[in-house]
C-alpha cells in the first residue's frame, strides 16, 4: 500500500526535515483504521531538476492487519524516477508546443541526462491518463456545486483528439485548484499536490 503525502514543499526541504528520521505522522490503517507503527525506511534516487538525489522513504506497519504501508512524499509517485514537478513541465511545455530538444534543455540540466524517449513516454503515458483523470476532476467540481461550464473550456467540440483532452485537462486543473487549493499553490506546479488527492491508479 501506498500514500502520497506532502513532507515537505521541495524535494530539498524533506531531506532537511525527514532526512534523519521518519516523521511523527498518524497513520491509520486502510483496512482497520488502527494507528500504524513506524516501520522503518529503504532509500530511493529521484532525479530533480539539477542532480539525482538518494531519499528515504518511510514505512508504517499494522500490528494487526500485518500489512506495510509506504508513505512517499509528493514529489513521487511509485514508478517515476524523475521528481513529479520535472514530469508535469515536461508535459506543460509539450503541451504549449515546444519540440522535444526544446523540453529536454528546459527542464533538466544536461547533468541529470534525460532522454528524448523518455519525454515521448511520459507525453504517451499522460494521454493514456487524461480522460480519467478529467472526469474525475469535473466530478468533483460538479459535486463542489461549480456554476462555471466546464465543458466550454474544451478546446475542440468536433473530432477531438487526446491531446485536446489534456489541454482540457490542464484548465479543469487550475479550476479545481482556485476551488480546493486554499492558495497553497501552484508554487511548484499542480501535479504534487494533485497527486495527495488522486485515485492510485490515476496518479499524475
Ligand atoms: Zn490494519
Amino acid at each position: 500500500m501506498i500514500r502520497i503525502v506532502s513532507l515537505g514543499r521541495t524535494c530539498k526541504n524533506y531531506l532537511r526535515l525527514h532526512g534523519k528520521g521518519q516523521p511523527n505522522l498518524y497513520i491509520h490503517c486502510p483496512h482497520c483504521h488502527r494507528i500504524m507503527n513506524k516501520h522503518g525506511c529503504y532509500k530511493r534516487t529521484v532525479a530533480t531538476k539539477h542532480q539525482a538525489i538518494q531519499v528515504p522513504i518511510y514505512r508504517w506497519y499494522c500490528t494487526e492487519c500485518r500489512k506495510t504501508l509506504t508513505v512517499l512524499p509528493d514529489f513521487l509517485i511509485p514508478w517515476a524516477r524523475f521528481a513529479t514537478t520535472v514530469r508535469e513541465s515536461a508535459i506543460v511545455r509539450r503541451l504549449q508546443g515546444l519540440s522535444l530538444s526544446q523540453i529536454i534543455q528546459g527542464v533538466a540540466s544536461f547533468a541529470v541526462g534525460i532522454s528524448a524517449a523518455t519525454v515521448k513516454r511520459w507525453w504517451k503515458r499522460h494521454l493514456c491518463q487524461v480522460n480519467r483523470v478529467s472526469l474525475y476532476m469535473a466530478g468533483k467540481l460538479v459535486e463542489r456545486g461549480t456554476t462555471q461550464d466546464l465543458f466550454h473550456l474544451y478546446p475542440r467540440g468536433v473530432n477531438p483528439a487526446l491531446a485536446d483532452t489534456a489541454h482540457w485537462l490542464r484548465s479543469l486543473v487550475q479550476v479545481y485548484a482556485s476551488y480546493f487549493s486554499h492558495g497553497m499553490y501552484p508554487l511548484r506546479g499542480y501535479w504534487c499536490w494533485l497527486n495527495t488527492q488522486l485515485p492510485h491508479t490515476d496518479l499524475l
